[in-house]
């Protein structure tokens, strides 16, 4: 007759898969949150801040974000879209 599988093979059967499963999930999400935190820090501080003075800056690190009328995307306020809508 058929064998019947042991609860113990079902056992490491299932925790090979949950294994594989989990190391695939967090692989991606350790490669996603990698390229986010690049992009993040190559916006906020490159290195040393140049002696300039701050005329509209009064909070650090978050950009004023428009929608821009014509092609409804949001862009930073204070620069134009590429579709040349905004100004
Ligand atoms: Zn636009």
């Amino acid at each position: 007759m058929f064998g019947i599988p042991s609860i113990g093979k079902l056992l490491v059967l299932g925790l090979v898969i949950g294994g594989v499963y989990l190391f695939f999930k967090v692989k991606g999400r350790r490669e996603q949150s990698l390229g986010n935190g690049a992009k993040k820090n190559a916006r906020q501080n490159t290195g040393r801040t140049p002696s300039q003075s701050q005329e509209n800056q009064d909070d650090n690190g978050s950009l004023d974000m428009v929608q821009c009328p014509a092609c409804k995307a949001y862009i930073p306020a204070k620069s134009k879209c590429s579709c040349g809508g905004n100004g």
